[in-house]
């Protein structure tokens, strides 16, 4: 075997795991297809502080901006506001992804991985005793042999198929965003803002997240089944009426699963992590969070595994446990409130709105606006209660 782990993928789940096996003595490789990590940016960029100084000693240098809270608003307008005084903060940390990604990457190379980048992952052949990766770079063909793959590889994920690992997306499970980094606009760069209503984001929201004085990342995600025009058509709709004043300088487009985490994010001698794995939030499309904590989780896994020489489906199945009991709960516990929510009319969200309206939750997180509403609305909310309170 060349490596005791290969980790295909270089954001934050696949540096995370190669930063943790690397330190834990592995063999580790972290292959990158694109050939700048963290480039181009698919994400608004807004994080929770707690979650990202459980795994890395906060930097200046990626933190685009700093909120307190978040102002969010109904159809009609009328607006929720959420501090972040006490624990339990969602969103805190606006990044600069760009040089984060790459931040992450340079950890796991400086605790002994290797890094490669555009070098694309192309299908994996089971041997004996591990597996081998296929791989192209640049027109040329090669492999490499470990003993663990961790798949980290996103969204678009191959890993899991060719690990048989079910990954599917139904096109009701992915949001399509689309997001302009927008300057000359006018806020107040304290807050994150989320919008929401049929007819300005169709089974999702637009997102106003900070990136310094009157430059921010302005987004939307939608279902694109509920939907009856384009994502970007929805965007320069809210644009022209709320930032019509401001310039986009850079635009993205990409794709965030909702679907709810796999069943099992793991196969003989494979790990899923991140997006791969579908771990991002159903309900906020959140998954830099997750994809760390996962990413740490198979990291230190997969030292165990090949301590005791075995890595068999049965002992990687600790890394599932993991998971599930760190996160797992709150992505299915949002998977229920996404459903409910996609289906209320803007009658119902602003009826929800209005009974919390001029409040101030002093709590940054969806756990605590749902579980207000569920106090103010009980015969609307009856079914969420038992997942929420
Ligand atoms: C528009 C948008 C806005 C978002 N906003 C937020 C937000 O504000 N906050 C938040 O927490 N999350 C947000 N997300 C989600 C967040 O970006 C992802 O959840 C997060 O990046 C997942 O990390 P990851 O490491 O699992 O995957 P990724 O960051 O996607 O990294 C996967 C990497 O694998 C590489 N790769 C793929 N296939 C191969 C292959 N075959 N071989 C080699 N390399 C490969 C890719 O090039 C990529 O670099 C947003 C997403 C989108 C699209």
């Amino acid at each position: 075997m060349n490596y005791d782990v290969i980790v295909i993928g270089a954001g934050p789940a696949g540096s995370i795991a190669a930063k943790t096996a690397a330190e834990k003595g592995l063999n580790v490789l972290l292959v990158e297809k694109r050939q700048e990590i963290g480039v181009p940016v698919r994400c608004a960029e807004g994080v929770s502080k707690e979650a990202i100084s459980r795994f890395v000693d906060v930097d200046r240098k990626w933190i685009a901006a700093e909120v307190k809270g978040a102002k969010v608003y109904s159809p009609d307008g009328t607006e929720v506001q959420m501090t972040e005084e006490m624990a339990g903060d969602e969103v805190g940390f606006v990044l600069e992804r760009k040089i984060f990604d790459r931040y992450l990457a340079k950890l796991a190379g400086r605790a002994g991985a290797d890094v490669v980048v555009k070098t694309t992952a192309t299908g994996i052949e089971r041997g004996k005793d591990g597996l081998k990766v296929n791989f192209r770079r640049m027109g040329e063909e090669f492999s490499e042999e470990a003993k663990i793959i961790i798949g980290a590889d996103g969204v678009e994920s191959r890993v899991g198929k060719w690990a048989g690992i079910d990954t599917t997306l139904k096109t009701d499970e992915l949001e399509v965003c689309v997001q302009y980094l927008m300057t000359g606009i006018e806020f107040d760069p304290e807050y994150s803002y989320f919008w929401f209503g049929n007819e300005i984001a169709p089974g999702g929201y637009v997102w106003l997240f900070p990136k310094g004085n009157s430059t921010a990342n302005v987004g939307i995600g939608i279902l694109p089944k509920m939907a009856k025009l384009s994502a970007r058509e929805y965007l320069d709709n809210f644009v022209k009426e709320n930032y019509s004043e401001g310039e986009v300088i850079e635009m993205v487009a990409g794709g965030v699963p909702v679907k709810g985490p796999v069943k099992t994010a793991v196969a003989d001698n494979v790990m899923l992590a991140g997006d791969a794995a579908r771990h991002s939030d159903p309900i906020t499309g959140g998954g830099i969070a997750n994809a760390m904590k996962a990413g740490f989780f198979a990291g230190g896994v997969a030292a165990e595994a090949i301590e005791k020489g075995d890595y068999s489906k049965k002992m990687l199945a600790k890394y599932d446990e993991l998971w599930k009991n760190d996160f797992g709960k709150s992505l299915h516990r949002n998977k229920i409130l996404q459903q409910k929510l996609i289906k209320m009319d803007d009658k119902t969200l602003n009826t929800l709105a209005h009974s919390i309206a001029g409040y101030d939750l002093q709590e940054f997180s969806v756990k605590r606006l749902v579980t207000e509403l569920i106090k103010k609305n009980p015969k609307l909310l009856w079914d969420l209660k038992k997942v929420f309170i």
